[in-house]
């Protein structure tokens, strides 16, 4: 079997259509436009990439864009004030706050402080709570972008045996909940997980979420099981040369060995281009949810959990 590959980047730029043609009608019918503020404190070079990119296609969709760059040194009392005139704005719909943060900020003081129902990142503890218990929340883009997938690849997953390898609290765990609250029957797998092979190998849904370079072989995927990797890692690629300083050259790959498993599943997202352009346009879709639920108008579909 050779299976099917999933374009995350053909994926996300239709999740991003929708997103604008329903941020047009929100203006033309209602006169409000959806904002985002995104905080960025330091000036890590991954960071403000991101920054950058999400200030982009927020705009491109019809947003507004705010955008917040603090020094590295930025005292946390500052950092909760701009929080709470944030909190408190009534253009703006979305808060971001990117991680991760300078070592004397204190993480989750930082991440409980914005208003829940503009924590477009998902992770105030309110948000965590009531995915977990299957009330209306904010959820964490990359695992909703990896919901969205599946459910456009497979559509209704009810019954089906879900293992995600993972339990990091932005991507396993928040994974494994939408996984059960579309009634997979879902295995949460980790470090410790004891023949992790035998696992994954009951599994009609792979999500891999470890962060460690092809450690999914293709031996371990059940046969036309769909595979989503959300794995990015660094490797050395001697293949294509060195650069000028003459240090190696580096590509990306995923957690799951894209070759051996691509001849075994039914489907599978590649690195990069899978999970990865998902994870900003469901940034986007949830500042529009947030901006819907604050003027109390009708969400999209398809964009939510
Ligand atoms: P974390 O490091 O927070 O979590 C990794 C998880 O993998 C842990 O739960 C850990 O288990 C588990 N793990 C480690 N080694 C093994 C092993 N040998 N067998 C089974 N499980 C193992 O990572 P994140 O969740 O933040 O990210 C995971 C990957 O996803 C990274 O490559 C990251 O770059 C990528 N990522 C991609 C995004 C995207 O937009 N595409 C967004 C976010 C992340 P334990 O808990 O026992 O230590």
């Amino acid at each position: 079997m050779t299976a099917q590959i999933i374009d995350g980047k053909a994926f996300a730029a239709k999740v991003r259509e929708k997103v604008a043609a329903h941020v047009a009608r929100l203006k033309d019918d209602h006169g409000i436009t959806p904002g985002l503020a995104v905080v960025l404190v330091g000036e890590d070079p991954a960071s403000q990439v991101y920054v950058r990119n999400k200030g982009k296609q927020t705009i491109e969709c019809g947003m507004s864009s705010f955008e917040h760059k603090l020094p590295a040194d930025t005292a946390q009392e500052d950092l909760l004030e701009l929080l709470d005139r944030l909190n408190a704005d009534p253009e703006i719909h979305g808060i971001l706050v990117q991680l991760p943060l300078p070592s004397h900020l204190d993480e989750e003081l930082i991440v409980n402080r914005v208003d829940p129902d503009k924590d477009v990142d998902g992770f105030h503890i309110s948000n965590v709570g009531r995915l977990a218990t299957g009330q209306k929340s904010m959820v964490p883009c990359t695992p909703l972008g990896c919901l969205m997938m599946l459910r456009n690849q497979l559509g209704s997953l009810s019954g089906k045996e879900a293992v995600v390898i993972g339990r990091s609290n932005i991507v396993g765990k928040p994974m494994a909940q939408l996984l059960l609250g579309d009634s997979c029957t879902v295995t949460i797998a980790h470090s410790r997980t004891r023949d992790l092979a035998q696992v994954v190998r009951r599994a009609d849904i792979v999500v891999a979420a470890v962060g460690r370079p092809r450690m999914v072989p293709g031996e371990w995927i059940k046969p036309g099981a769909t595979v989503i990797d959300v794995g990015i890692n660094r490797i050395e690629a001697p293949e294509k040369g060195a650069n000028e300083d003459g240090s190696v050259k580096m590509r990306l790959v995923g957690d799951v060995d894209f070759d051996s498993a691509a001849q075994v599943a039914g489907a599978i997202t590649p690195v990069p281009g899978g999970v990865g352009p998902m994870t900003i346009a469901c940034l986007l879709a949830n500042t529009l949810t947030a901006c819907c639920r604050a003027n109390g108008v009708a969400e999209p579909e398809g964009l939510t959990a």
